[in-house]
């Protein structure tokens, strides 16, 4: 069995000050964990924590989104290899938001994977439906479309990847997909996936979509969920880390 993934997305949302406090709290709660762990934070602040994360083992440094082109003339873009030069063990893709208001498309989405993968770097890949799409059925054929973007461009390297169920009308909204919902979605990836690779039992598939401290165990306890993509719960210390210890 894989070790689940526990990652905290914190957005756009943070400051020098804050951070040092919301590090702080986590390395002396968090312990050994029976999972991976990572903060996918603002670039700005990747040094900082960097830095605060130094000399723990038990939670990984992450980065919530990476240029598409090598380096030049790309003016605000940050690199794989930049996001390496901080020690960044994982970066969320397509993250929804970014599909929304920075109109990244499938195509992008599967070249920054590519861009991660080349510098050794874990992208977090994020799928996810619409309210609207939901509403009419389409969920499945969503999830498959934008995945299926990201395996025909990097082939069997899939099996390099963490994929993120984030049902767009979920996140941010307190309102979750019940366990059984979230399954089923995550089984549908899951044969997706073993249709690209042989090693498609270690890709973790994590769901995001206002997990918490109150309903993450019986999210994680579904056969294909393997962790969590956290936003608002992950900027408050004591409710991440009921769900890292939810994740065993
Ligand atoms: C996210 O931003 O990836 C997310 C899942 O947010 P929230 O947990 O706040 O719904």
């Amino acid at each position: 069995m894989t070790r689940k993934l526990i990652a905290g997305n914190w957005k756009m949302n943070g400051s020098l000050d804050t951070n040092a406090t919301l590090v702080g709290e986590m390395l002396a709660g968090v312990g050994t964990p029976a999972c991976d762990v990572a903060l996918c934070v603002p670039a700005p602040y990747l040094a900082q924590v960097q830095g605060l994360l130094a000399g723990s083992s038990a939670i990984e440094l992450g980065a919530q989104d990476v240029s598409q082109h090598e380096n030049g003339a790309f003016t605000g873009d940050v690199s794989a290899t930049m996001l390496r030069d901080f020690g960044v063990r994982y970066v969320i893709v397509g993250h929804s938001e970014r599909r929304q208001h920075q109109a990244e498309n499938d195509v992008h989405v599967a070249i920054k994977v590519k861009r991660a993968l080349a510098a050794g770097i874990t992208p977090i890949v994020c799928v996810g439906e619409t309210l609207r799409e939901h509403e009419e059925g389409m969920t499945e054929f969503i999830v498959k479309r934008q995945l299926s973007a990201v395996i025909h461009l990097n082939g069997h390297c899939i099996s390099e990847v963490v994929v993120a169920y984030e049902p767009v009308w979920a996140i941010g909204t307190g309102k979750t997909a019940t366990p059984e919902q979230a399954q089923a979605v995550h089984a549908v990836l899951r044969a997706q996936i073993k249709a690209a690779t042989d090693n498609a039992d270690r890709v973790r598939i994590l769901y995001g979509g206002s997990m918490n401290a109150a309903n993450a165990a019986s999210l994680l306890a579904q056969p294909d969920i393997d962790g969590g993509l956290i936003g608002g719960a992950s900027l408050k210390a004591p409710d991440f880390l009921k769900i890292v210890a939810a994740a065993d």
